[in-house]
């Protein structure tokens, strides 16, 4: 079972933003970027082109609706998105607001306390519709 499937379940707590019955969006624990991301299938996959077909759009459906929110909630010049999933094997789309190039490169880190956290994921999750 992977840790994101873990999280879907509420056995390991999370910083949720949305969910519906396919697909939940959480913050990354340790994000490139203030607002930094994931929505995830809650049907536990490794691969993002292993997906069905349905299900692939229907990822890429909800992260436009995360998006939305999070452009909204967060200022930044836009919204960065990337599928690696070298580290997690359950399929996630990051979706980033971005500033400069280095938010996109997965080594520049930014520290938030749970506050901050908490007021993001709430900031972010009222705006989604
Ligand atoms: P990757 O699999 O390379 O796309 O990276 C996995 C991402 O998941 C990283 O950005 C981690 O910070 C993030 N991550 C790992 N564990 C958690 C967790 N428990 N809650 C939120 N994000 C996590």
């Amino acid at each position: 079972m992977s840790i994101f499937t873990k999280i879907v379940a509420g056995e390991i707590p999370s910083y949720k933003i949305a969910e519906d019955d396919h697909f939940f969006a959480f913050l990354d624990i340790n994000p490139n970027a203030k607002g930094h991301t994931l929505v995830i299938p809650k049907k536990e996959t490794n691969k993002l082109f292993d997906l069905e077909k349905e299900a692939y759009v229907g990822l890429m459906e909800f992260s436009y609706r995360v998006a939305e929110a999070l452009e909204k909630a967060v200022p930044c010049k836009r919204i960065g998105m990337s599928v690696i999933g070298l580290e997690v094997p359950h399929v996630h789309v990051h979706l980033i607001p971005i500033n400069v190039m280095d938010d996109m490169r997965f080594s520049k880190k930014e520290k938030l306390s749970e506050q901050e956290f908490t007021e993001l994921a709430s900031a972010i999750s009222s705006n989604f519709i």
